[in-house]
């Protein structure tokens, strides 16, 4: 689950990472207002979206004064964004941050993810601030420096002050930010993030040690432990098809691709998509059904694929195991009678059931391509999508 930044600061703020203090606005009159309360000759109104990317798009302006707060709000509310991460559609503003404006003296970057290898989490630090942590990566990775900490010990504070001295902090402000990072890291393990990203850490020209923006991710399999999150949510911010998935249970997450995939099992559903890229084309989603999926479930999650209107052909591949083959068939007849089929659709069902589903499939008359195995199937729908 993704949050906004303003929401990812006060968050942080509440657990000692010092941050900028700021107000949410909604109109041009409150950004007015919320300028003369901070209080700073220089302000920050920033676009509130869940993208990165706002400033050079547009949607972080330093304003001077209470009437460019205002112009500046009006200007950046209802705007779409595009940035390299909303996606060619852009992402509408419907939100401001407006925060005290900082006198930067050196951008700087920090983040935090899960490390699968060494099973912990790993806090990555940079003397590139501002710049995408990918390109920096991909051109000096010698300039990532990396800390994993036991997530109950917290970050050791020698390993804080080795990524300090080793990005080039200041050394009069090397305990602030070793202070940062150690509360940092202590808000990760407490929210149960995923992700959380500081671009740009600055150090600023009075002596301080700020999160000039904030990102974070939570992890969902810990999502029981924060019922409060759910109020943090923004479903503007979602993908429609995603929110809807989730009303019926359904792993589903949106791609770009134009196959729909319709299957059962997170492993089968990654190796069918890998299968579909395999054979020329790519999945327009990831959707794992479930294992207990009923036949509900099942034409909602065939509504849902044919919902967007990327795909240009659906691949149903079910091997039954709990599932059963008949269910599937069930609600795929159910839901391609509701909503009118417009794409070729291929089925590849296998195991418990299955001449039952096959049957049922047959006695429905529908306009149905029958593969046998993962291969066949990934071919034939390749094939009818080809030249649509
Ligand atoms: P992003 O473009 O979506 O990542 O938004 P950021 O919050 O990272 O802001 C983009 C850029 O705006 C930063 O890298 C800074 O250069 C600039 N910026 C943001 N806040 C301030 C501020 O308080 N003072 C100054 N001088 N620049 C700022
Ligand atoms: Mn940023």
């Amino acid at each position: 689950m993704k949050i906004h930044e303003f929401q990812a600061k006060e968050l942080l703020r509440a657990r000692g990472v010092a941050t900028p203090r700021g107000r949410e606005c909604t109109t041009p009159e409150q950004a007015a207002a919320a300028y003369a309360e901070l209080g700073t000759p220089l302000c920050v109104v920033k676009a509130q979206i869940h993208a990165g990317g706002r400033g050079k798009a547009g949607g972080v302006k330093l304003v001077r004064s209470a009437d460019e707060a205002k112009s500046a709000a009006a200007g950046i509310l209802g705007r779409t964004l595009i940035t390299h991460q909303t996606g060619p559609q852009g992402q509408l503003v419907r939100r401001l941050w407006v925060e005290q404006g900082s006198a930067i003296a050196k951008e700087y970057y920090l983040g935090l993810v899960v490390d699968r290898e060494s099973r912990r989490p790993v806090l990555m630090a940079s003397s590139e601030g501002g710049m995408e942590i990918e390109e920096v990566a991909a051109k000096h990775p010698e300039k990532i420096l990396k800390a994993s900490f036991d997530p109950q010990a917290g970050l050791a504070a020698a390993d804080a002050a080795r990524l300090a001295k080793g990005i080039g902090i200041p050394v009069e402000l090397e305990a602030r930010a070793v202070e940062f990072m150690r509360a940092l890291c202590g808000a990760f393990v407490a929210l149960d993030c995923s992700l959380a990203e500081i671009n740009p850490l600055v150090t600023t020209k009075d002596g301080q040690v700020l999160a000039l923006d904030a990102k974070i991710n939570f992890d969902d399999n810990a999502g029981f432990r924060h019922p409060e999150f759910e109020a943090l949510r923004d479903l503007h911010e979602e993908d429609p098809k995603e929110i809807e998935a989730g009303k019926f249970g359904l792993s589903y997450i949106a791609l770009d691709g134009d196959i729909g995939c319709m299957v059962n099992g997170a492993g089968l559903a990654m190796a069918t998509m890998d299968v579909i890229q395999l054979y020329g084309s790519a999945p327009a989603n990831f959707l794992d059904v479930g294992g207990g999926a009923t036949k509900e479930n099942v034409t909602a999650a065939f509504k849902i694929i044919l919902s967007d209107p990327k795909v240009k052909g659906v691949l149903v591949n079910i091997f039954g195991g709990i599932m059963k083959c008949d269910t599937i068939a069930e609600g795929v007849i159910a839901a391609v009678r509701e909503v009118a089929l417009r794409v070729p659709l291929v089925v590849r069902l296998e195991g418990t059931n299955v001449e039952k589903g096959r049957q049922l499939l047959m006695d429905s008359k529908l306009p149905i391509i029958t593969a046998g195995d993962l291969d066949d199937a990934a071919a034939k729908i390749c094939k009818a999508v080809a030249g649509r």
